[in-house]
């Protein structure tokens, strides 16, 4: 294969979910598995959700995976005047017609269409119309009206659609703002992408998006559409299963390498196999043994191989990796006792945050302790041995 060319596109919405994080890291490990090239693009169009916040979830979230990029970050929204270009440049060759029907009227004809039980499809009025520029308009695609498109997907079949079902799609709004449609296809053509690997929730733009990679002349690169995530009752993945955010889990104490051992299994697999090192992973992923059915994300088994890492860690390791939860927690992680304490809290803690709770106890300077189990406990007569339990154990090494 010559050197691929792909993409992490993300919208900054606030969150990365664990699909957008998978899609990332598919395009991760095809570039590097391949030798190719990632390019990260802020798709930040949407101005209402654009905030610096929104935009540093994503690059934090990419830095605690440890996905790494070759070109960007680039920002749509900065990418205007090459969108316009493009649009001026299939005005000018027909290739794409001003449209002066307001919402209203769309919208009486699309109820029309409803009550009739028709499928509502845009009736082409201002197609032939040479609308003025000075009139309040959009701007459609001119799609051919005969014909049809193949549609490749390199995980699954090939169709052929009727260009006829596709109706010319509005490419720039009243304020002149290019659609997402639209903007993808031209950014993806203008950046040499090669392969477009994304969750299959875009399935049904990518007809329409090649129908634009023909209009525009611009060469169709290869689509994978990535399988749906589904929580353990077999309903796509959302908060309603818990956390669903990425950084939710970092918070949580869970490892990035484990967490990207996870995702890597959302979807592709390599024989029965489930711990792989980020090396591993490089080496081992292709598209060819990527799944199309969905697939669920077990945080289970997050969880116990979460565990495995702590108990087979080194003190020292954990020290390190718990050290900012300590500190976060308001404790001084500097006492010379900490990979003791850790030790002997390692075999029973899962998490990052458990281990944290489980030293807790260690830096509180007056001991605290839990009412209800002194009451419960610490009757006189037991409490009356732990001067001698303490002599006793002083003489232990
Ligand atoms: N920005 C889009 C999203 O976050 C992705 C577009 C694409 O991958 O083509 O869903």
């Amino acid at each position: 294969m010559t050197k691929p060319r792909v993409r992490f596109a993300p919208s900054p919405t606030g969150i990365m979910h664990l699909g957008n994080a998978r899609t990332g890291l598919f395009n991760w490990l095809f570039a590097r598995h391949h030798g190719g090239t990632l390019v990260l693009r802020i798709e930040d169009t949407d101005r209402e959700r654009n905030t610096e916040e929104a935009r540093q979830v994503i690059f934090d979230s990419l830095d605690w995976l440890g996905i790494d990029w070759d070109e960007g970050p680039f920002f749509q929204s900065e990418r205007e005047p090459v969108h316009r270009a493009a649009i001026e440049k299939l005005l000018a060759e027909g290739k794409a017609y001003r449209c002066a029907c307001t919402p209203d009227e769309l919208s009486a004809k699309r109820e029309a269409a409803q009550a009739a039980k028709e499928t509502y499809h845009y009736d082409g009025k201002c197609r032939d119309a040479d609308v003025p520029a000075d009139v309040p308009h959009t701007i459609r695609a001119r799609f051919p009206r005969e014909g049809t498109t193949k549609v490749a997907d390199l995980l699954r079949d090939e169709v052929e659609i009727e260009n006829a079902e596709y109706d010319d799609i509005i490419i720039a709004r009243t304020d002149g703002s290019p659609t997402y449609n639209f903007t993808v296809v031209v950014d993806d053509a203008d950046m040499g992408i090669t392969h477009v690997l994304r969750g299959d929730d875009h399935l049904y733009n990518t007809p329409k998006q090649i129908m634009l990679y023909d209009l525009l002349g611009y060469p169709v690169p290869a689509f994978a559409h990535l399988p749906m995530i589904l929580g353990p009752d077999g309903s796509k993945l959302s908060k309603r299963h818990g956390a669903s955010s990425l950084l939710e889990f970092r918070d949580m104490g869970y490892f990035p390498e484990v967490m990207m051992m996870a995702l890597a299994r959302l979807g592709w697999s390599h024989g029965d196999q489930e711990e792989f090192t980020r090396e591993e992973l490089i080496e081992l992923f292709d598209l060819d043994s990527v799944r199309t059915i969905a697939s669920a994300f077990d945080v289970e088994k997050l969880t116990h191989f979460n565990g495995k890492t702590i108990r087979e860690a080194t003190p020292e390791w954990l020290a390190a990796r718990v050290r900012p939860f300590l500190v976060d927690a308001g404790f001084d992680p500097d006492v010379p006792w900490l990979e003791r304490a850790i030790e002997a809290l390692q075999v029973r803690s899962d998490t990052l945050v458990a281990l944290r709770d489980g030293l807790a106890p260690f830096f509180a300077e007056e001991p605290e302790y839990d009412v209800k189990a002194v009451k419960k406990h610490l009757k006189l007569g037991k409490a009356a041995l732990l001067p001698s339990l303490a002599d006793a154990l002083a003489e232990v090494e």
